[in-house]
């Protein structure tokens, strides 16, 4: 049976090589465990295509009036005009109210929105032309506004959900769609109206699997861009998306938080005695030094060259002295002629530097990382005695 699951797993990840690892495969159902910076990226994706979405709704809406008008007698116009009208103001609201914030709470609520609007319009109208006895050219457009818990289900593809997130938006649709059935609000007969269910069904199943294809990719995507790929180490674009929504956090929590600006000391020399590769070898080896030292919460970033940012959540200034004591204790490992590798570093504390955002942090810590430089190298500077 473990075999079988091995041979199916096997040919799964040959058809999309490289694409997600076997842990990330569960991030694919469930939202709970994806990593911060995902979670960020996939909240700015989607209110982004919600707002897209409102934007053509918005245009589009009152455009189709157009067509009403020259197929429904006046009155049943006028009325579809105005539910029309109150559709395009509802979607202009939220393409205005709403910009990417990168809270996913936020960019479930816009979707939830931008799903109400038509879902609203469609009971409205379709209640409305149900009173209507209508045949030929208008009985046919008349038709066409059943389609739109269609257009809404597959619409739903465009957005990079995971499984569980897909049913929770897809479900409520259709069970207004049963619920309309049971009533026998729609004047589909029977059989017709379990085959349209039926296809409903299926394309929500459709979309629900773009969607996961499309979270895929993403996750694939971050993965890749958080990290630095020589050392490992975060990148310098994660670094500054996770110490702006740190500054921010600590800010609102009073909590301290602390960072190290690193730079190694005459690593050029490496690079012009022993070449580039074993300038190389020497900022892998740093890196993992480093890395033993970590506390959890605590984030390596390669900010530049040879130029690193250590982030210290929840720690005040006497704390981040300490934990580079340790650091420097414990070495940044060798150059290639066998002398100990040095650092010179500059420590900054959001709370003791009074700082008001991440970029002066940084400022504060890159200047006395010079400080450290022009002292002598091979020390660290902290706030001013
Ligand atoms: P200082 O003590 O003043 O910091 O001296 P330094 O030589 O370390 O300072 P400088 O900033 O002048 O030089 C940094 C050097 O790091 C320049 C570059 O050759 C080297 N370097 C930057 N990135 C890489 C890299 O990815 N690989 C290697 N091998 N070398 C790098
Ligand atoms: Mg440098
Ligand atoms: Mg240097």
């Amino acid at each position: 049976m473990s075999h079988l699951a091995d041979v199916v797993w096997h040919r799964l990840t040959g058809l999309m090589p490289g694409e997600l690892k076997k842990a990330e495969l569960t991030w694919l159902a469930f939202p709970q465990q994806h990593l911060a910076l995902l979670a960020r990226r996939r909240a700015t994706m989607i209110v982004n295509r919600v707002r897209l979405f409102a934007f053509l709704f918005a245009a589009l809406t009152p455009l189709w009036s157009i067509v009403d008008f020259i197929v429904f007698d006046h009155p049943l116009w006028l009325a579809l005009a105005a539910m029309r009208l109150l559709a395009c103001g509802a979607f202009a609201t939220l393409l205005l109210c709403y910009k990417p914030s990168g809270n996913l709470f936020d960019a479930y609520r816009a979707m939830a929105i931008l799903f109400a609007i038509p879902t609203a319009f469609y009971v409205a109208s379709h209640t409305l032309l149900g009173t209507h006895q209508l045949t030929g050219m208008s009985a046919a457009i008349a038709s066409g506004y059943a389609f739109l818990p269609f257009v809404l289900l597959a619409g739903l593809s465009i957005f990079p959900l995971t499984l569980l997130e897909s049913l929770l938006v897809a479900s409520p649709i259709l069970l207004a769609q049963a619920l309309a059935g049971y009533l026998s609000w729609t004047t589909l007969s029977w059989p017709s109206f379990a085959g349209a269910f039926w296809l409903l069904a299926l394309i929500s199943a459709v979309s629900s699997l773009a969607g996961m294809s499309q979270l895929a990719f993403m996750i694939a995507l971050v993965r890749q861009a958080i990290r630095d790929p020589l050392t490992g180490a975060f990148s310098r674009g994660s670094g500054e998306e996770v110490l702006e929504m740190q500054f921010i956090i600590s800010g609102r929590s009073n909590a301290p938080l602390a960072i190290a600006f690193l730079d190694l000391d005459h690593f050029k020399s490496i690079n012009d005695g022993y070449g580039h590769e074993a300038g190389d070898e020497v900022l892998i080896a740093t890196t993992e030094h480093i890395g033993h030292v970590l506390r959890r919460g605590d984030m390596l970033v390669r900010w530049g060259g040879e130029e690193f940012l250590l982030i210290m959540p929840n720690t005040d200034l006497g704390q981040a002295e300490i934990a580079i004591a340790r650091l420097r204790e414990n070495g940044f490992g060798k150059r290639p002629d066998g002398s100990p590798l040095t650092a010179s570093i500059g420590i900054a504390e959001r709370g003791a530097d009074q700082t008001q955002d991440w970029k002066e942090l940084i400022d504060k810590a890159d200047q006395r990382m010079y400080q450290a430089k022009q002292a002598g190298r091979d020390r660290f500077v902290s706030s001013i005695p």
